[in-house]
Protein backbone atom coordinates (compact mmCIF):
# COMPACT_ATOMS: atom_id res chain seq x y z
CA UNK A 1 0.00 0.00 0.00
CA UNK A 2 2.74 2.36 0.97
CA UNK A 3 3.86 3.72 -2.52
CA UNK A 4 0.00 3.93 -3.66
CA UNK A 5 -0.59 6.29 -0.51
CA UNK A 6 2.40 8.35 -1.19
CA UNK A 7 1.83 8.32 -4.96
CA UNK A 8 -1.04 10.12 -3.64
CA UNK A 9 -0.44 12.35 -1.33
CA UNK A 10 3.25 13.38 -2.69
CA UNK A 11 2.91 13.96 -6.21
CA UNK A 12 0.92 16.42 -8.41
CA UNK A 13 -1.27 13.52 -10.60
CA UNK A 14 -2.42 14.62 -13.96
CA UNK A 15 -4.94 12.69 -15.91
CA UNK A 16 -2.13 10.83 -18.14
CA UNK A 17 -0.35 10.09 -15.16
CA UNK A 18 -3.36 8.64 -13.09
CA UNK A 19 -3.98 6.23 -16.43
CA UNK A 20 -1.04 5.21 -16.79
CA UNK A 21 -0.70 4.69 -12.87
CA UNK A 22 -3.80 2.59 -12.96
CA UNK A 23 -2.83 0.60 -16.03
CA UNK A 24 0.06 -1.02 -14.37
CA UNK A 25 -1.56 -1.19 -11.55
CA UNK A 26 -4.33 -3.61 -13.48
CA UNK A 27 -1.94 -5.51 -14.97
CA UNK A 28 0.24 -6.12 -11.62
CA UNK A 29 -3.19 -7.43 -10.34
CA UNK A 30 -3.71 -9.70 -13.38
CA UNK A 31 -0.36 -11.31 -13.22
CA UNK A 32 -0.62 -11.79 -9.42
CA UNK A 33 -4.36 -12.59 -9.12
CA UNK A 34 -3.59 -16.48 -8.59
CA UNK A 35 -0.67 -15.29 -6.36
CA UNK A 36 -2.98 -13.28 -4.13
CA UNK A 37 -5.97 -16.20 -4.04
CA UNK A 38 -3.31 -18.76 -2.84
CA UNK A 39 -1.75 -16.19 -0.93
CA UNK A 40 -5.19 -16.06 1.13
CA UNK A 41 -5.87 -19.76 1.13
CA UNK A 42 -2.15 -21.74 0.75
CA UNK A 43 -2.28 -25.19 -0.06
CA UNK A 44 -0.43 -27.84 -1.23
CA UNK A 45 -1.06 -25.97 -5.15
CA UNK A 46 0.03 -22.91 -3.94
CA UNK A 47 3.50 -24.51 -2.90
CA UNK A 48 3.45 -26.20 -6.41
CA UNK A 49 2.42 -23.04 -8.12
CA UNK A 50 5.28 -20.73 -6.44
CA UNK A 51 8.16 -23.33 -7.72
CA UNK A 52 6.79 -23.33 -11.12
CA UNK A 53 6.69 -19.53 -11.21
CA UNK A 54 8.79 -17.73 -8.69
CA UNK A 55 12.39 -17.79 -9.62
CA UNK A 56 14.52 -17.57 -6.50
CA UNK A 57 18.16 -17.40 -6.93
CA UNK A 58 18.98 -16.44 -3.35
CA UNK A 59 21.85 -17.71 -1.82
CA UNK A 60 22.46 -17.88 1.52
CA UNK A 61 25.55 -17.56 3.00
CA UNK A 62 27.08 -20.40 4.52
CA UNK A 63 27.61 -19.56 8.24
CA UNK A 64 31.40 -19.95 7.64
CA UNK A 65 30.96 -16.68 5.40
CA UNK A 66 28.82 -15.02 8.19
CA UNK A 67 32.48 -15.66 10.06
CA UNK A 68 30.40 -18.44 12.37
CA UNK A 69 31.60 -21.95 13.10
CA UNK A 70 29.82 -24.55 11.00
CA UNK A 71 28.52 -27.85 13.11
CA UNK A 72 27.75 -31.45 12.44
CA UNK A 73 24.08 -32.26 13.11
CA UNK A 74 23.96 -34.89 16.03
CA UNK A 75 23.30 -38.10 14.88
CA UNK A 76 20.39 -38.19 17.49
CA UNK A 77 19.04 -34.61 17.08
CA UNK A 78 14.92 -35.03 16.40
CA UNK A 79 15.24 -32.26 14.34
CA UNK A 80 17.56 -32.92 11.52
CA UNK A 81 16.00 -30.79 8.84
CA UNK A 82 16.66 -27.74 7.31
CA UNK A 83 15.72 -24.27 7.66
CA UNK A 84 14.17 -22.38 4.58
CA UNK A 85 10.85 -22.26 3.18
CA UNK A 86 11.14 -25.16 0.64
CA UNK A 87 12.51 -27.41 3.81
CA UNK A 88 9.41 -26.60 5.18
CA UNK A 89 7.02 -27.69 2.99
CA UNK A 90 9.23 -30.86 2.31
CA UNK A 91 8.79 -31.81 5.77
CA UNK A 92 4.44 -30.96 5.60
CA UNK A 93 4.26 -32.75 2.33
CA UNK A 94 6.08 -35.86 4.17
CA UNK A 95 4.55 -35.59 7.71
CA UNK A 96 0.86 -35.03 6.40
CA UNK A 97 0.89 -36.80 2.72
CA UNK A 98 3.67 -39.25 2.52
CA UNK A 99 4.05 -40.85 6.11
CA UNK A 100 0.41 -39.72 7.31
CA UNK A 101 1.66 -39.38 10.68
CA UNK A 102 -0.44 -36.44 11.12
CA UNK A 103 -3.43 -39.22 11.43
CA UNK A 104 -1.95 -40.45 14.32
CA UNK A 105 -0.51 -36.98 16.14
CA UNK A 106 -2.53 -37.17 18.77
CA UNK A 107 -1.18 -40.09 19.80
CA UNK A 108 1.96 -39.60 19.54
CA UNK A 109 2.62 -36.48 20.29
CA UNK A 110 3.95 -36.97 23.84
CA UNK A 111 7.12 -38.61 22.55
CA UNK A 112 10.51 -38.07 22.65
CA UNK A 113 12.89 -39.75 20.34
CA UNK A 114 13.02 -39.15 16.30
CA UNK A 115 11.26 -37.15 14.03
CA UNK A 116 8.23 -38.22 13.74
CA UNK A 117 6.32 -38.09 16.78
CA UNK A 118 5.55 -34.61 16.47
CA UNK A 119 5.03 -32.57 13.75
CA UNK A 120 8.41 -30.07 14.18
CA UNK A 121 7.28 -27.69 12.38
CA UNK A 122 8.35 -25.13 15.34
CA UNK A 123 11.94 -24.00 14.05
CA UNK A 124 9.55 -22.90 10.91
CA UNK A 125 7.20 -21.06 11.88
CA UNK A 126 9.38 -18.83 14.82
CA UNK A 127 11.26 -17.91 11.96
CA UNK A 128 8.56 -16.94 9.14
CA UNK A 129 9.71 -20.12 6.88
CA UNK A 130 6.08 -21.18 7.09
CA UNK A 131 3.10 -19.95 8.76
CA UNK A 132 -0.13 -21.16 10.55
CA UNK A 133 -2.27 -20.69 7.98
CA UNK A 134 -0.64 -22.64 5.54
CA UNK A 135 -0.70 -25.57 7.83
CA UNK A 136 -3.79 -25.10 8.53
CA UNK A 137 -5.04 -25.40 4.61
CA UNK A 138 -2.91 -28.45 4.48
CA UNK A 139 -4.85 -30.24 7.53
CA UNK A 140 -8.03 -29.02 5.55
CA UNK A 141 -6.69 -30.82 2.37
CA UNK A 142 -5.84 -33.83 4.21
CA UNK A 143 -9.46 -33.89 5.80
CA UNK A 144 -10.46 -34.23 2.62
CA UNK A 145 -8.47 -36.57 0.62
CA UNK A 146 -8.33 -39.00 3.17
CA UNK A 147 -9.89 -38.18 6.73
CA UNK A 148 -10.96 -36.55 9.62
CA UNK A 149 -10.09 -37.79 13.18
CA UNK A 150 -9.08 -36.11 16.77
CA UNK A 151 -5.57 -36.35 15.75
CA UNK A 152 -6.21 -33.91 12.55
CA UNK A 153 -7.85 -31.19 14.62
CA UNK A 154 -5.53 -31.64 17.76
CA UNK A 155 -2.95 -30.13 15.54
CA UNK A 156 -5.20 -27.41 14.78
CA UNK A 157 -5.76 -27.03 18.59
CA UNK A 158 -2.00 -26.85 19.51
CA UNK A 159 -1.16 -24.29 16.55
CA UNK A 160 -4.42 -22.07 18.40
CA UNK A 161 -2.10 -22.35 21.29
CA UNK A 162 0.68 -20.75 19.51
CA UNK A 163 -2.05 -17.85 18.52
CA UNK A 164 -3.10 -17.63 22.56
CA UNK A 165 0.48 -17.07 23.31
CA UNK A 166 0.61 -14.00 21.18
CA UNK A 167 -2.47 -12.52 22.51
CA UNK A 168 -1.20 -12.86 25.90
CA UNK A 169 1.64 -11.09 24.93
CA UNK A 170 -0.24 -8.31 23.50
CA UNK A 171 -2.48 -8.28 26.43
CA UNK A 172 0.19 -8.07 29.10
CA UNK A 173 2.91 -6.42 27.16
CA UNK A 174 5.93 -6.15 29.38
CA UNK A 175 4.20 -8.13 32.48
CA UNK A 176 5.13 -11.85 30.68
CA UNK A 177 8.82 -10.38 31.39
CA UNK A 178 8.44 -9.76 35.33
CA UNK A 179 8.98 -12.11 37.70
CA UNK A 180 5.21 -12.04 39.09
CA UNK A 181 3.81 -12.70 35.52
CA UNK A 182 0.65 -12.13 34.56
CA UNK A 183 -1.00 -13.65 37.32
CA UNK A 184 1.49 -10.26 39.37
CA UNK A 185 1.89 -13.21 42.13
CA UNK A 186 4.18 -12.94 44.92
CA UNK A 187 6.29 -16.05 45.42
CA UNK A 188 9.94 -16.25 46.57
CA UNK A 189 12.33 -17.13 44.20
CA UNK A 190 15.84 -18.14 44.56
CA UNK A 191 19.34 -17.38 42.59
CA UNK A 192 21.39 -20.46 43.32
CA UNK A 193 24.71 -20.01 40.66
CA UNK A 194 25.57 -23.66 41.22
CA UNK A 195 21.75 -25.06 40.92
CA UNK A 196 21.45 -23.27 37.59
CA UNK A 197 24.17 -24.54 36.06
CA UNK A 198 23.80 -27.61 37.30
CA UNK A 199 20.24 -27.82 35.92
CA UNK A 200 21.68 -25.80 32.60
CA UNK A 201 24.60 -28.83 32.08
CA UNK A 202 21.85 -31.55 32.90
CA UNK A 203 23.64 -32.52 36.03
CA UNK A 204 21.06 -32.42 38.63
CA UNK A 205 20.90 -35.61 39.55
CA UNK A 206 17.57 -36.19 37.74
CA UNK A 207 18.17 -38.09 35.17
CA UNK A 208 14.81 -37.61 32.71
CA UNK A 209 15.67 -33.91 33.32
CA UNK A 210 19.32 -34.34 32.77
CA UNK A 211 18.53 -36.38 29.96
CA UNK A 212 16.51 -33.43 28.15
CA UNK A 213 18.71 -30.60 29.02
CA UNK A 214 21.48 -32.61 27.51
CA UNK A 215 19.28 -32.90 24.02
CA UNK A 216 18.48 -29.27 24.51
CA UNK A 217 21.95 -28.47 24.89
CA UNK A 218 23.62 -30.82 21.73
CA UNK A 219 20.69 -30.44 19.56
CA UNK A 220 18.96 -26.98 20.47
CA UNK A 221 15.54 -28.88 20.41
CA UNK A 222 13.74 -30.59 23.50
CA UNK A 223 10.40 -32.42 22.92
CA UNK A 224 6.81 -30.52 24.65
CA UNK A 225 7.36 -32.87 27.41
CA UNK A 226 10.65 -32.21 28.34
CA UNK A 227 9.83 -28.78 28.18
CA UNK A 228 7.10 -28.71 30.58
CA UNK A 229 8.90 -31.21 33.11
CA UNK A 230 12.40 -29.07 33.11
CA UNK A 231 10.33 -25.72 33.30
CA UNK A 232 8.25 -27.22 36.44
CA UNK A 233 11.65 -28.66 37.69
CA UNK A 234 13.21 -25.15 37.75
CA UNK A 235 10.79 -23.18 38.75
CA UNK A 236 8.75 -25.68 41.03
CA UNK A 237 10.89 -28.08 42.46
CA UNK A 238 14.16 -25.82 42.74
CA UNK A 239 12.24 -22.56 43.24
CA UNK A 240 14.33 -20.82 40.99
CA UNK A 241 13.94 -17.65 39.41
CA UNK A 242 11.18 -19.17 36.10
CA UNK A 243 12.60 -15.98 33.98
CA UNK A 244 16.41 -17.59 34.36
CA UNK A 245 15.20 -20.59 32.75
CA UNK A 246 13.26 -18.96 30.09
CA UNK A 247 16.43 -16.70 29.45
CA UNK A 248 18.46 -19.78 28.61
CA UNK A 249 15.87 -21.46 26.69
CA UNK A 250 15.79 -18.44 24.82
CA UNK A 251 19.49 -19.09 24.48
CA UNK A 252 19.22 -22.38 23.14
CA UNK A 253 16.09 -23.62 21.28
CA UNK A 254 16.02 -23.11 17.48
CA UNK A 255 12.31 -22.68 17.69
CA UNK A 256 12.86 -20.03 19.89
CA UNK A 257 9.68 -17.69 20.03
CA UNK A 258 9.04 -14.83 22.64
CA UNK A 259 5.27 -16.04 23.01
CA UNK A 260 5.17 -19.02 22.98
CA UNK A 261 8.61 -19.04 25.63
CA UNK A 262 7.22 -16.88 28.06
CA UNK A 263 3.58 -18.08 27.93
CA UNK A 264 4.51 -21.16 28.71
CA UNK A 265 6.90 -20.48 31.17
CA UNK A 266 4.59 -18.79 33.00
CA UNK A 267 2.22 -21.16 32.94
CA UNK A 268 4.25 -24.14 33.86
CA UNK A 269 6.08 -21.33 36.68
CA UNK A 270 2.20 -20.83 38.29
CA UNK A 271 2.45 -17.11 37.19
CA UNK A 272 0.64 -17.54 33.59
CA UNK A 273 -2.55 -19.01 32.50
CA UNK A 274 -2.76 -21.97 34.49
CA UNK A 275 -4.85 -21.39 37.39
CA UNK A 276 -3.71 -24.89 38.78
CA UNK A 277 -1.03 -24.90 41.14
CA UNK A 278 0.93 -27.93 39.59
CA UNK A 279 4.13 -29.74 40.27
CA UNK A 280 5.41 -32.13 37.58
CA UNK A 281 6.46 -35.48 39.13
CA UNK A 282 9.53 -35.75 37.22
CA UNK A 283 10.42 -39.35 38.09
CA UNK A 284 6.30 -40.62 37.34
CA UNK A 285 6.55 -38.49 34.34
CA UNK A 286 9.76 -41.03 33.23
CA UNK A 287 7.82 -43.86 34.45
CA UNK A 288 5.07 -42.78 32.40
CA UNK A 289 6.55 -41.54 29.02
CA UNK A 290 10.04 -43.15 29.08
CA UNK A 291 9.05 -46.50 30.66
CA UNK A 292 12.04 -48.53 28.96
CA UNK A 293 14.53 -45.62 29.81
CA UNK A 294 15.31 -45.39 25.97
CA UNK A 295 15.32 -41.66 25.80
CA UNK A 296 17.47 -41.33 29.16
CA UNK A 297 19.79 -43.69 28.31
CA UNK A 298 20.28 -42.43 24.37
CA UNK A 299 21.38 -38.65 26.32
CA UNK A 300 22.95 -40.15 29.55
CA UNK A 301 25.23 -42.84 28.06
CA UNK A 302 27.80 -40.58 28.10
CA UNK A 303 27.82 -39.40 31.39
CA UNK A 304 27.10 -42.64 32.92
CA UNK A 305 30.43 -44.78 32.21
C1 LIG B 1 8.65 -24.22 28.98
C2 LIG B 1 8.24 -24.25 27.52
C3 LIG B 1 8.86 -23.42 26.60
C4 LIG B 1 8.47 -23.43 25.25
N1 LIG B 1 9.10 -22.60 24.37
C5 LIG B 1 8.71 -22.59 23.07
C6 LIG B 1 9.34 -21.73 22.13
O1 LIG B 1 10.24 -20.95 22.45
N2 LIG B 1 8.93 -21.80 20.83
C7 LIG B 1 7.92 -22.63 20.44
O2 LIG B 1 7.59 -22.66 19.24
N3 LIG B 1 7.29 -23.43 21.32
C8 LIG B 1 7.65 -23.43 22.61
N4 LIG B 1 7.02 -24.27 23.48
C9 LIG B 1 5.83 -25.02 23.04
C10 LIG B 1 6.07 -26.44 22.51
O3 LIG B 1 6.88 -27.16 23.38
C11 LIG B 1 6.68 -26.44 21.11
O4 LIG B 1 5.94 -25.58 20.26
C12 LIG B 1 6.64 -27.84 20.49
O5 LIG B 1 7.31 -28.74 21.32
C13 LIG B 1 7.28 -27.79 19.13
O6 LIG B 1 7.32 -29.06 18.56
P1 LIG B 1 6.42 -29.42 17.31
O7 LIG B 1 6.51 -28.37 16.28
O8 LIG B 1 6.77 -30.80 16.90
O9 LIG B 1 4.99 -29.36 17.98
P2 LIG B 1 3.61 -30.09 17.61
O10 LIG B 1 3.22 -30.90 18.79
O11 LIG B 1 3.68 -30.78 16.32
O12 LIG B 1 2.58 -28.87 17.53
C14 LIG B 1 2.37 -28.15 16.31
C15 LIG B 1 2.59 -26.68 16.57
O13 LIG B 1 1.67 -26.20 17.55
C16 LIG B 1 2.29 -25.18 18.35
N5 LIG B 1 2.34 -25.62 19.75
C17 LIG B 1 2.33 -26.88 20.23
N6 LIG B 1 2.36 -26.87 21.58
C18 LIG B 1 2.40 -25.56 21.95
C19 LIG B 1 2.44 -24.88 23.18
N7 LIG B 1 2.45 -25.53 24.36
N8 LIG B 1 2.50 -23.53 23.18
C20 LIG B 1 2.49 -22.82 22.02
N9 LIG B 1 2.44 -23.41 20.82
C21 LIG B 1 2.39 -24.76 20.78
C22 LIG B 1 3.70 -25.02 17.82
O14 LIG B 1 3.71 -23.95 16.91
C23 LIG B 1 3.97 -26.34 17.12
O15 LIG B 1 4.93 -26.25 16.10
C24 LIG B 1 7.41 -24.29 24.84
C25 LIG B 1 6.81 -25.14 25.77
C26 LIG B 1 7.22 -25.13 27.09
C27 LIG B 1 6.54 -26.06 28.07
Amino acid sequence: MKPIISFYTTRKTSPSLLKRFRRSLLSFVKKYKTTVKYALKPNRETAAFQQETIQNDTKSPSLKELGLDDFETHPNAAFPFRGGETEAIKRLEDYFFTSKKLGVYKKTRNGLIGTNFSSKFSPWLANGSLSARTIYWYVIQFEQEYFKNDSTYWLVFELIWRDYFKYISLKHKINIFLIGGILEKDYEWKKNLKVIEQWINGQTGEPFVDANMIELKKTGWMSNRGRQNVASYFAKTLNLDWRIGAAYFESQLIDYDVHSNYGNWMYVSGVGNDPRDRTFNVKRQAERYDSAGKFQRLWLQDTLF
